[in-house]
């Protein structure tokens, strides 16, 4: 593989990204179907807005750090707070793994995946926690999450869909993740269970040893979603 789609596959570059305004990132292919995509939202009513564009690898690192150090809460199954002190190193993985991506293994490196929320349905001073609840009936995204539910299955979404909305035991269903897949699937077929391999191998954040142990079987799990 060529140092370059490394580097954009592991968040390591921002070379393909271009601004979205509000500095939000974006894979320079995927701005002017998003931009197509709220246009068609806004004459519904509905004001599409990003909460996460592109994310860096060392942005995801210290997210992942904070986690595995208890120093930013992690939540279980159930949203319900888990004591990392009573988990062994590899449940404190799988447990982080399910909300957070694995530095160098996340989606949101690649700029084709954002996380998404209605402006119009909120106010500036609402504190977005990104939980299934504000996307379930009676949330205030409610009314966007079925908009997008049905233009995603209609073929008129633009390209873009729900890599999570199933809950196959893995990543936590998150109705707020869009993926642009005319450009995701490219890197998704690039991110091979060798290239994620080697990549674990070359790091040396917390449990970085253990996911190297569990490797394929994390990739089944984690990323070929
Ligand atoms: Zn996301």
């Amino acid at each position: 593989m060529n140092a370059e789609l490394l580097d954009q596959l592991t968040g390591s570059t921002e070379a393909h990204l271009q601004n979205c305004g509000d500095g939000v990132q974006l894979h320079k292919d995927v701005v002017a179907p998003w931009r197509a995509l709220c246009s068609d939202a806004r004459e519904d009513g509905i004001e599409l807005a990003i909460a996460s564009g592109f994310r860096s690898c060392e942005r995801q690192r210290a997210i992942w750090q904070a986690k595995a150090l208890g120093q930013r809460p992690l939540l279980d199954r159930d949203g319900q707070p888990l004591n990392i002190y009573e988990l062994t190193p590899s449940q404190l993985l799988h447990a982080i793994m399910r909300w957070s991506a694995i530095p160098g293994a996340s989606r949101h490196h690649w700029g084709t995946d954002i996380d998404i929320f209605d402006a119009s349905a909120v106010d500036e001073s609402y504190q977005l926690q990104l939980v299934p609840e504000e996307y379930a009936e009676g949330g205030p995204f409610a009314r966007m999450n079925q908009w997008l539910d049905e233009r995603i299955e209609c073929g008129f979404a633009h390209g873009f869909y729900r890599p999570y909305s199933d809950d196959l035991g893995g990543v936590a269903p998150e109705p707020w993740h869009l993926s642009y897949r005319p450009v995701s699937e490219q890197y998704l077929l690039a991110f091979t269970p060798a290239v994620f391999r080697v990549w674990l191998s070359q790091q040396d954040w917390l449990l970085a040893d253990i996911a190297l142990e569990q490797s394929d079987s994390l990739y089944e799990k984690f990323i070929a979603v």
